[in-house]
């Protein structure tokens, strides 16, 4: 079986902690023993992490760090099956899917920043002084320093780089926390950093669980100088409040539920094509997905019963063979989460459309499936309205004008992403500007250019990351005033 370590200071170690155990989610097998970070494996990676920014990665050119991220994408690229295959296992996630998206995004973060590293300016101001002389002001780009980074689940590698890499970019070394429940390609990235000769104590990895244990040992500790976090809402607040010992700054990358507006002018087919990704992609379990459909009146009965159809087309199965589009959960845990409002909107009196329960995935028994489900005639106050249920399943609504649909979308504490429908260019400017989401997508989805800000409005998040928005974090600018 296979045994997942920490990686502290460029070599892969156990861990004081007691190991645990890492499941293919397709079988529920044990496919993997993980070395558990204890407090005193933290320290040690905190401190190698420390010691590496004044060691000979501190020392490096920035054309030098340049060159290193850029091998780092084809160090992955080289072994992608190997990742391809990590990924898999970790998450059951179809192979169209992660081959893709997880993997080519998780390598190209690092080309993508190097770009940006290399191209972004400074600021100079210069200055009257009353002798005449004059003096000129200009920004330093300095790294923050220690980087803490904790990540979900959902898109393991591609979720991790995307702060790895501009944190490296930017000359911070890094302690990564994986989630516990996908440890394999972090791991297997401390590989990759070894490869390509990335100093010892650059890239650490610390396994192990969130509250109590790893996750808050790391973000509780003095030596680290910022918190990068993506996941839930209530763990970026348990986040965000151990960062405020020593007021160390947090980019905070959180959930939603996030509303979709179908005007009844949409293109049907493109619409169906795109909302039925953003419904049920990745089984629901991705952060920018659509929870909540509005469907303008004239075209919600169509348009219901066709993405309903497309619900009931996905197929289960071995996430290895090309031919499965629909995965399983990620764990038994997020499952019974699910299911439980799958119970909570039949009990609630909502018709559903498609789905609503538990599949027979032949060959797979004991894999973590649930129906790709669509429901409507639920009250907006509804938890499955309200809440972020991170399956693959939405509600849909209707709604007779722009400004109604504004305002059902507008109601939830949480601003993410939203998607609007619609052929009429005049109405999609208007709406985008009105919707409170960072990122609104105009008849499309994910459709992501990585120089773009990136972040949630209201509980969604704190800060933007994504091309030079990442740099502002993880870099700290000073100010050198020159007397002339
Ligand atoms: P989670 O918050 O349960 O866990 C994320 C990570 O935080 C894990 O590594 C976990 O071990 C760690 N953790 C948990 N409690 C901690 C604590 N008290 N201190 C330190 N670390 C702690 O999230 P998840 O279930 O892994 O991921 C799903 C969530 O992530 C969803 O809410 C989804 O919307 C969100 N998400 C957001 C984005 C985004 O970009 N906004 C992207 C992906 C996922």
């Amino acid at each position: 079986m296979n045994t997942f370590r920490n990686f502290i200071d460029g070599d892969f170690v156990d861990g004081s902690g007691e190991a645990f155990e890492d499941r293919f989610p397709t079988t529920g097998e044990v496919i993997a023993k993980v070395g558990h970070a204890g407090q005193d494996d933290v320290d040690r990676a905190v401190t190698a992490a420390k010691r590496a920014l004044n060691g000979p990665w501190g020392k490096l050119s920035l054309a030098e760090r340049i060159g290193l991220l850029r091998k780092l994408a084809d160090g992955i690229n080289a072994r992608f099956d190997e990742f391809l295959a990590a990924e898999i296992k970790d998450t059951g996630k179809p192979t169209g899917i992660a081959s893709h998206i997880d993997i080519p995004r998780g390598a190209a973060n690092f080309n993508v920043f190097a770009d940006q590293i290399a191209t972004i300016p400074t600021e100079t101001f210069e200055m009257a002084t009353p002798d005449g002389a004059g003096a000129l002001n200009y920004a330093l780009r300095m790294p923050r320093g220690v980087i803490g980074v904790v990540c979900p689940w959902n898109l393991p590698l591609l979720l991790m780089t995307w702060k790895v890499a501009p944190a490296l970019a930017c000359g911070n070394t890094v302690v990564v926390k994986p989630s516990e429940e996908t440890p394999a390609t972090a791991t297997l990235l401390g590989e990759v950093m070894n490869a390509v000769g990335i100093p010892k104590g650059v890239y650490n990895v610390v396994h192990g669980f969130g509250g109590g244990d790893t996750g808050e040992f790391l973000t509780g500790h003095p030596d680290i100088d910022a918190v990068t976090f993506t996941g839930e809402t209530a763990t970026g607040e348990a986040i965000m409040a151990a960062a405020s010992k020593g007021v160390r700054p947090v980019s905070l990358e959180l959930g939603g539920k996030n509303p979709g507006i179908v005007f009844d002018d949409a293109d049907m087919a493109a619409t169906l094509e795109g909302l039925g990704r953003a419904c049920f992609a990745n089984t629901g379990q991705v952060c920018l997905g659509t929870e909540r459909v509005y469907v303008q009146r004239g075209i919600f009965d169509e348009l219901a019963a066709k993405l309903a159809e497309k619900a009931r087309a996905y197929r289960f199965g071995d996430p290895f063979d090309k031919a499965t589009t629909m995965g399983p959960l990620i764990s038994a845990e997020h499952r019974r989460k699910v299911l439980s409002y799958y119970d909570k909107a039949r009990e609630g009196g909502a018709e559903i459309l498609a789905g609503g329960g538990v599949p027979d995935v032949d060959g797979y028994p004991g894999g973590y499936w649930v129906q790709p489900t669509v429901w409507t005639g639920l009250a907006q106050d509804h938890p499955v309205v309200t809440d972020e249920i991170f399956g693959p399943c939405t509600h849909l609504t209707p709604f007779d004008d722009e400004e109604e649909a504004i305002a059902l979308a507008n109601a939830s504490p949480y601003g993410l992403a939203a998607t609007i429908w619609t052929t009429n260019l005049g109405r999609a400017h208007r709406v985008a500007a009105k919707v409170d989401a960072g990122i609104t997508w105009v008849n499309c989805w994910f459709l992501r250019d990585l120089r773009t800000p990136f972040g949630g409005s209201k509980r969604s998040g704190i800060g933007r990351e994504g091309g030079v928005h990442s740099l502002e974090f993880y870099t700290e600018l000073r100010n050198v005033c020159i007397k002339l």
